[in-house]
């Protein structure tokens, strides 16, 4: 048998630090988890001694004996190697670091070689969603929040069997994973009918209507970190789902902001349109501008143009990791008027008369232009 490095196999240096470990091995679990790698054998393998590798160097003991010594002092030390093992051992190892590393939220994997899951019907953490005014974002806010969370039913004991009494899943004859064909593969996968647990319920039980659990709902008052933006998730710890054994997750409220009139907000800097007549625009003037934190002047330049842009440094939202705010860029919209009174006609021809334009009727440019495309064919 081939000795695999197990620096190698996470692909790390030997230096690796305690935090890098684990976040290569999250990395590769997840990528060769059997759950993703249905029925194929080389990543099975490469997943077990994913695993095998974490064992050791996320021990500090193990390491250090795994790094003077190598895999000899480790088998001194009563260590067993994964393909020493059998399977079922190598299931409860597996599902024991995988929880360690994940949470116990993850829902556990299927078996390889038949082995059936104890799957929780429901994640542990809980999430709700809730919408924000752009200023409650903006500002931070306190927020009464609704949410709903589960309960394992305390009759069936989360089972949602009558009397917990539960029978093989005929469907896969409790193995937990179905085999299909496509062509010439043969892939396994969750069994459905019994969610991998290879067992399914005699009755229902009544309290929880067979779903294994009840649904709670809890108000709490959270603080809105002010610079809150669209997707950003606030864990609130202690407040999610319960199991059968009385743990529980967290609750996590993800944001959403409305959008608002005046604002657009893009990461840390807001937007703001500035409407400006057309004879502002030419004279150049001091306008007001509102902000979210009240109004600031915009010095037009004379002939400032459509969808020109001014930035105020540092007037736009505070980060919410860094406190660092953004920018405010204000952009120029020219508004032109769509109907002249014969007063305003007679001063704008005035006015363009006074920089020396003189005013050619539309209809002479037009026949100008015909008397051209004639001589073409003459
Ligand atoms: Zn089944
Ligand atoms: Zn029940």
């Amino acid at each position: 048998m081939v000795e695999f490095d197990y620096y190698e196999i996470l692909e790390l240096s030997r230096d690796a630090s305690p935090e890098e470990i684990k976040k290569a091995y999250r990395k590769l679990a997840l990528k060769y988890h059997p759950d993703r790698n249905p029925g194929d054998k080389e990543a099975e393998e490469k997943f077990k001694m994913i695993n095998e590798a974490y064992q050791v160097l996320s021990d500090e003991e193990k390491r250090a004996i795994y790094d003077r010594y190598g895999k000899a002092g480790l088998d001194n030390q009563g260590f067993t190697h994964y393909s020493e093992m059998n399977t079922e051992d190598i299931m409860n190892d597996l599902n024991s670091i995988f929880e360690s590393v994940f949470g116990a939220g993850f829902g556990g994997f299927g078996g390889f070689g038949g082995f059936t899951r104890k799957r929780r019907k429901y994640p542990l953490d809980a999430e709700v969603d809730i919408v924000l005014d752009f200023d409650e974002a903006a500002f931070g806010c306190k927020k009464e929040v609704e949410f709903e969370y589960k309960v394992a039913c305390q009759e069936c004991g989360g089972t949602g069997a009558e009397n917990r009494e539960l029978q093989t899943c005929d469907e896969c004859g409790g193995r937990g994973q179905v085999q299909y064909r496509q062509g010439f593969m043969t892939f396994s996968q969750t069994c459905p009918k019994c969610d991998g647990t290879g067992q399914v319920v005699v009755k229902k039980c009544l309290t929880c209507e067979g779903k294994g659990y009840l649904v709670k709902k809890d108000t709490i008052e959270i603080d809105i970190p002010e610079g809150i933006d669209e997707g950003n998730r606030i864990r609130v710890s202690g407040r999610g789902n319960i199991d059968e054994a009385g743990r529980r997750g967290d609750l996590y409220i993800v944001i959403h902001v409305r959008e608002d009139e005046l604002f657009i907000r893009h990461e840390d800097d807001i937007y703001i349109e500035v409407p400006v007549f057309f004879t502002q625009a030419a004279l150049g003037e001091k306008i007001q501008i509102p902000t979210p934190w009240g109004k600031e002047t915009l010095e037009l330049p004379i002939g400032v143009k459509d969808k020109q842009q001014f930035i105020f440094k540092n007037k736009g939202i505070p980060n919410v990791h860094t406190k660092k705010r953004g920018d405010l860029i204000a952009q120029v919209k020219i508004i032109y008027p769509t109907k002249l009174n014969d007063e305003q006609r007679e001063l704008l021809y005035e006015l363009q008369e006074s920089f020396g334009f003189e005013s050619v009727p539309h209809q002479k440019r037009f026949e100008g232009t015909f008397e051209k495309i004639k001589k073409w064919f003459s």
